[in-house]
């Protein structure tokens, strides 16, 4: 894998009003290192434990995304530099990522994960209750979290049809939510397998990490 090469075909591929999350995820801090010499500045990773040791050690204009659920009493490790939190789905973490976030005086950007495929997963929200945390008065009321948009995972198979049919669902979702909403710009939809359908489908937010990094080992 060459890193940097796979960083700058990306940023050639992509449209300019799609923005490129390289998911760094298991992979070491010198794997980081050549995308961020590459021009490469957000990076998303699924632990928050992980994503900390990378941001203590890693350039401060680094922007990190954590990708993956996130528990409610892990917040509080990330809440002083984490810049967008993509998988959030419940008030109630919403309220705890307020809460932290108001210790460091900060604003912490939030997607709503909204659960799209049909896998049994266990993460993800419907549209209704998505649209109930945005009611809520609680919500509302919060100064220190902003909901700037959703985020979805498609079913993770060959079918073409099927992927685009959760990407669209995902967007006319989001374009409805955009109209009630006015803080909602971001769409984080497409991984390294789909990411075309997901720009296809109206995609502003990638998440691209094997197409870039190379396979992840887990051991
Ligand atoms: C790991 C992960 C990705 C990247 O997956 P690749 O298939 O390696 O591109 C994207 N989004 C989320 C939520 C992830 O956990």
């Amino acid at each position: 894998m060459n890193i940097a090469e796979n960083i700058k075909s990306f940023k050639a591929e992509i449209p300019e009003e799609v923005t490129l999350v390289a998911v760094s995820k298991t992979k070491p801090e010198s794997d980081i290192l050549e995308a961020y010499n590459a021009g490469q500045r957000i990076f998303g990773e699924n632990k928050i434990q992980e994503m900390t040791e990378k941001w203590e050690n890693l350039p401060k204009d680094i922007k990190w995304h954590m990708l993956g659920h996130v528990q409610r009493n892990k917040v509080k490790y990330m809440a002083e530099y984490v810049n967008l939190i993509h998988a959030v789905d419940s008030l109630k973490l919403l309220k705890e990522i307020e809460k932290q976030a108001k210790k460091y005086d900060r604003t912490i950007e939030c997607l709503l994960q909204i659960k799209i495929a049909e896998e049994d997963t266990k993460y993800g929200i419907d549209v209704d209750e998505a649209d109930s945390i945005l009611q809520s008065q609680a919500y509302r009321e919060m100064t220190h979290v902003k909901v700037v948009g959703l985020m979805g995972m498609a079913t993770l198979t060959e079918k073409e049809e099927k992927i685009k049919k959760e990407f669209s669902y995902l967007k006319t979702t989001f374009d409805n939510f955009k109209s009630r909403y006015n803080s909602l710009h971001t769409l984080s939809m497409g991984m390294s397998g789909d990411y075309k359908i997901a720009i296809e489908c109206g995609s502003t937010m990638i998440r691209v990490g094997s197409a870039i990094f190379g396979e992840r080992n887990y051991n």
